[in-house]
């Protein structure tokens, strides 16, 4: 039977309960930028875009999420998938009434903790029904977050994860 995760944490000795989910804000060059580009840029719960001497970059907020094995809640990672033009006006028309037929190629655009070099994964962004923030479907690659995503992750394994973002 799947149940809901809980561990003892090594750092600071609590008990952790549920599925662990972790966000960022914004997608990580966003927040390279002066403060000039980001005040001309834009960036909300789910949208982002601004504009260098390369042109104009789009993102949006998604979810990936990686099922933890005898778990009934999946280790969720809320981040900024990158976008083309074309996509991101279309995900924006949409936003209130998706096509879940739609499904926009982007590139991750977090650095996230525990995995190695995870910016600019190739993915796919799905929209989703009811408001939910559309799924990311990273495309196939040796890289440790996608072959964790296809075959999911023990509990010891999220539990390392977990305790790493909360405490480092
Ligand atoms: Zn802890």
């Amino acid at each position: 039977m799947a149940g809901i995760f809980s561990f003892k944490c090594s750092s600071c000795d609590k008990i952790h309960e549920g599925s662990p989910s972790f966000g960022f804000n914004a997608p990580d060059p966003y927040l390279d930028q002066s403060e000039d580009v980001k005040e001309q840029g834009k960036l909300t719960e789910d949208l982002c875009f601004y504009t260098d001497e390369d042109g104009t970059h789009y993102f949006v907020r998604a979810v990936m999420e990686i099922s933890i094995d005898g778990v009934s809640e999946p280790f969720t990672w809320g981040v900024w998938s990158s976008l083309s033009k074309s996509s991101y006006d279309r995900y924006v028309e949409t936003y209130d009434n998706p096509d879940l037929k739609d499904c926009f190629f982007g590139y991750l655009s977090n650095y996230l903790p525990y995995y190695k070099n995870t910016y600019a994964l190739k993915l796919e962004v799905q929209p989703q029904e009811n408001n939910q923030r559309p799924q990311l479907v990273p495309h196939e690659s040796e890289h440790q977050l996608v072959i964790d995503f296809k075959n999911g992750i023990n509990i010891s394994r999220a539990q390392e994860i977990a305790e790493k973002c909360m405490h480092s």
